[in-house]
């Protein structure tokens, strides 16, 4: 039996290249091994405020955009998670063996408060329980694992808890799921701003390359990414984080390690190389462009039909379990 993983990404903003080298690259690799449910995750999108408008162009974006990468519907089990029914009653029941302790102590939470001048009280409350819906989204499948990218480890552990606590308390026999780390073990960084992390709701547009932007426009991102001053290309995460952040993006682009690229670049300068993964990024995005704009409406609604039943199906099945085993039933 293939080993069973969930994976979704929230339907807010455009997908980044963060998110096709943290989570989307390694399902395409995966999906003949792996038993893969993998959803656009649009009840996460409305964790913050959104145009309800933007959040339905999204989700279709999303979903486009997944199949241009490569995920094959014949082989992946693509939804939208507000179709299945079965996430939110999920959520609900594991609000009820949660405490707020472990949530506040999320990173990505704390960052939020800093954002936000932590000022608590003007924090949606979904904010702080959004891990435990992505908890439900993961045991609604009872799945063994779950890829994620590196920024998302301390909520599989929130998920892992849960699951534990469920089995324990109710007798049941939930999975404990297993982080599947990206395999080119990756976090992406801003360009700009090399110490945090490339993502689709930065402000500043010329931190994040966007898997729709005009190649070209993605090359001149690269080609102003902050470096340093030494002009010499070697992988020094701490010391050169801009290099270092181009190194991997190149090598996982190349589909060489970060050791065969810095070999490639040990003599060239800084223009050199970072024209290189220009040309290498762009190259990416037309690939998948290519493929985005020939997909219709009907393709996507097709896509989504494939597998609604079976996914139906599954949910519902361990929803049932879950009801059960807190007295519904
Ligand atoms: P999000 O965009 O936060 O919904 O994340 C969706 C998936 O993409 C998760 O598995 C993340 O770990 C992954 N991801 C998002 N941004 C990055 C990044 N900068 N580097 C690596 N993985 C990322």
């Amino acid at each position: 039996m293939k080993k069973r993983i969930v994976s979704g990404i929230t339907a807010t903003g455009n997908l980044t290249l963060g998110n096709y080298i943290g989570s989307i690259k390694n399902l395409v690799i995966k999906q003949n091994e792996y038993d893969i449910f993998m959803f656009v995750a649009d009840l996460h999108g409305i964790t913050l405020p959104i145009d309800p408008n933007e959040l339905r162009e999204n989700v279709r974006k999303q979903l486009a955009t997944f199949i241009a990468c490569g995920i094959d519907v014949n082989k992946t089990k693509l939804f939208k998670q507000s179709d299945i029914q079965g996430h939110t009653e999920m959520f609900y029941y594991l609000t009820t063996i949660s405490n707020e302790g472990q949530l506040k102590r999320m990173t990505q939470f704390k960052d939020k408060l800093i954002k936000n001048n932590n000022k608590t009280e003007q924090i949606p409350l979904g904010l702080l329980v959004y891990p435990i819906l992505m908890a439900g989204d993961i045991l609604l499948y009872n799945a063994e694992g779950v890829i994620v990218g590196l920024d998302q480890k301390q909520h599989l552990e929130l998920t892992r808890d849960l699951a534990i606590k469920l089995n324990s308390k109710y007798n049941l026999n939930f999975k404990i799921p297993e982080p599947i780390i990206s395999s080119f073990g990756s976090k992406i960084m801003a360009l700009k701003t090399p110490t945090k992390k490339m993502s689709k709701s930065d402000s500043d547009l010329n931190e994040t390359i966007f898997l729709l932007d005009d190649p070209k426009v993605a090359k001149e991102k690269i080609m102003t990414s902050l470096t340093d001053s030494e002009n010499k290309v070697y992988y020094d995460k701490d010391k050169k984080p801009g290099i270092s952040n181009l190194l991997t993006i190149l090598s996982v682009i190349k589909g060489i390690t970060i050791e065969e690229c810095v070999n490639e670049f040990k003599n060239s300068n800084y223009k050199e190389f970072k024209k290189s993964v220009a040309e290498a990024v762009a190259e990416l995005l037309e690939t998948i462009q290519k493929k985005y704009y020939s997909l219709t409406d009907e393709d996507i609604q097709n896509a989504l039909d494939k597998n609604r039943n079976k996914i139906q199906q599954e949910a519902s099945l361990n929803l049932e379990k879950v009801m059960k085993g807190f007295g519904m039933r």
